[in-house]
C-alpha cells in the first residue's frame, strides 16, 4: 500500500507529518511522491491565515483529483478549525484533528477493513463555542529529518496566550510538554539517527515544562550535554520568555547557537495592546540589545503582521521606524486575515485589504535590506558550516551557526560534517556566500 503526505505550515507540522509517516512505514505501507498515484494521500493542514486555508484545500482537490478511488485524510489545524466545511468536498475521507491524528493509521486500517464508515474526529468546537480541544491534554513528542543532517523536534504544543488575531489555541488546545526525561529519550534517538542539528519546535515553545513544574532551561541544560548533537537552535520563542538566564546559557552553551527567532508582531504600541501581546516596544528593543550585547554576531529573525486592525498611515510609519531601528536580521511579514473565533473580530479599526497588502510590501522591502545588511556585516569572517546532502549544479549548500547560507563547490565527504567556513563572496541574487 502507498501512502503520500503533503505538509501545509510550521515546522510543527512537518515533525508531527513525519511522525505519522514513520507509523506507516512500520506497519509495512511505502512512500509515494504527492503527485504520484498512491492508495492513501495526507494532507497536514495550516490555519494561520487565510491563503494557508485556500492551500489545504487546493492540496486536498489535487490528492482527490489524482486518484479519486484512494482514501483521502485530512489532518491537523484546519481540519481541527473547519470540519465542517471540509465535509463538504466529495472525496474526502477521513477528517482529524490536532489530538486524534496521531491515530491516523488506526482510522485508516478500520476503513480499509470495512468496520467503520468514512470518520470524523476533530474535537469539534460545540454550541456553546467552546473548543474542545482545550480540553486535550495529550502530547506527543514527535521529529523530523529535514535531510540527514537538520532535524525539526516538538519538544511543545498548544497556546495559552490567546493572542487577538490568533487561531492556533483553538487548532492546538492548551500548552503541554512532555517532562524533560521523556524529552531526552527522544533526543538520544534523534542522536543516533546520526543528525547533527536539532531545531527545537513547538507552538510556544518557551512555555515548555510549565505543566509539569520545569522550564525550558531545564531542558536545554540537558541537551547540551547530548553526545552526538552538535548543534540545536531554538525556534519561535516570546519574547516575554526569554529570560537573562536563558541569554547567558546560549551565549557560553557547547551547541546552541547564535540563532533567535523572536516574534515581534508590530512595532507600534497601540497595535501591540490591540493584538494582547505581552511586552511593549520598550521591553523588545531592550532584549534584542541584552543579546546582541552577550552575541554580537547572532543572528536575531522576527514575525511581523501587516495591516492588523489599528495599523493606519500614521502607526504603520512607527512600525517601520521601530523595525528599521532594531538588529533584526530579516522579517517573516505576514499579512493580517480574520480568523475564526479570535478576539480580533469583535474589533473596530479594520485596515482596507489593499492597504494590508502594501504594508506587507513594504515591509518585506525592509526585511530584504536588513538580510543583506546582515550578511555584509559578517563578510570576511570565518563561521562554522554544517553541509547538508543536496546538491545543485555541482554546488553543495550549508547554513553557519548563525544562519547564513553558504555554498561550495560539491564534495559528498563533507556532507552531515561541520568545517570552519570564510565568508568571501556575497552573492545577492542567491542569497548565498560563497568563498571562491
Ligand atoms: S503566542 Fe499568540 S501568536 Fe503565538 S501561538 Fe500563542 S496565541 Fe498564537
Amino acid at each position: 500500500m502507498l501512502i503520500a503526505v503533503h505538509t501545509l505550515g510550521c515546522k510543527l507540522n512537518f515533525a508531527e507529518t513525519s511522525h505519522i509517516l514513520s507509523q506507516f512505514i512500520n506497519a509495512g505501507w511505502r512512500q509515494a511522491d504527492f503527485t504520484d498515484n498512491a492508495d492513501l494521500y495526507v494532507v497536514n493542514t495550516c490555519t494561520v491565515t487565510a491563503v494557508a486555508e485556500k492551500k489545504c484545500r487546493n492540496a486536498i482537490r489535487q490528492a482527490i483529483a489524482k486518484n479519486p478511488n484512494a482514501i483521502v485524510a485530512v489532518v491537523g489545524c484546519f481540519a481541527q478549525n473547519a470540519a465542517d466545511e471540509i465535509k463538504k468536498i466529495e472525496g474526502v475521507d477521513i477528517i482529524l484533528g490536532n489530538d486524534q491524528k496521531h491515530n491516523l493509521l488506526h482510522y485508516v486500517n478500520n476503513l480499509l477493513r470495512h468496520i467503520s464508515n468514512p470518520s470524523i474526529a476533530s474535537n469539534d468546537i460545540v454550541s456553546d463555542g467552546e473548543p474542545t480541544i482545550t480540553d486535550v491534554s495529550n502530547f506527543h513528542l514527535a521529529y523530523s529529518h529535514a535531510d540527514r543532517t537538520r532535524t525539526f523536534f516538538k519538544i511543545q504544543d498548544g497556546c495559552d496566550y490567546f493572542c487577538s488575531y490568533c487561531a492556533i489555541p483553538f487548532a492546538r488546545g492548551r500548552a503541554r510538554s512532555a517532562t524533560v526525561e521523556e524529552t531526552m529519550t527522544m533526543a538520544r534517538q534523534i542522536a543516533q539517527s546520526g543528525a547533527k542539528e536539532v531545531v527545537l519546535t513547538g507552538v510556544n515553545t518557551g512555555t515548555f515544562g510549565a505543566n509539569h513544574g520545569e522550564t525550558l532551561l531545564d531542558l536545554l541544560r540537558r541537551l547540551d550535554t547530548l553526545e552526538g548533537i552538535e548543534r540545536f537552535r531554538i525556534s519561535s520563542i516570546e519574547p516575554n520568555l526569554i529570560t537573562d538566564d536563558i541569554i547567558q546559557f546560549v551565549a557560553h552553551s557547547r551547541a546552541f547557537l547564535p540563532h533567535f527567532h523572536i516574534p515581534l508582531q508590530s512595532g507600534s504600541d497601540k497595535v501591540l495592546r490591540l493584538m494582547h501581546r505581552r511586552y511593549d516596544t520598550t521591553f523588545y528593543a531592550s532584549l534584542l540589545l541584552r543579546i546582541k550585547s552577550a552575541m554580537p554576531d547572532a543572528c536575531i529573525a522576527t514575525d511581523i503582521m501587516a495591516g492588523f486592525n489599528g495599523e493606519d498611515d500614521a502607526e504603520f510609519d512607527k512600525v517601520c521606524a521601530f523595525v528599521n531601528s532594531l538588529p533584526i536580521s530579516y522579517l517573516h511579514v505576514f499579512t493580517f486575515s480574520e480568523r475564526p473565533n479570535t478576539a480580533a473580530l469583535r474589533m473596530e479599526g479594520r485596515i482596507p485589504v489593499h492597504h494590508r497588502r502594501e504594508h506587507s510590501r513594504r515591509l518585506q522591502q525592509i526585511s530584504d535590506a536588513k538580510k543583506e545588511a546582515f550578511y555584509l556585516s559578517q563578510q570576511g569572517k570565518s563561521r562554522p558550516v554544517l553541509w547538508e546532502s543536496d546538491i545543485k549544479k555541482d554546488m553543495m549548500y550549508g547554513f553557519t551557526d548563525n544562519y547564513i547560507r553558504v555554498r561550495r563547490h560539491a564534495n559528498a565527504d563533507l556532507i552531515n560534517t561541520i568545517t570552519p567556513f570564510t565568508l568571501s563572496r556575497f552573492v545577492p541574487d542567491d542569497e548565498v556566500f560563497e568563498n571562491c
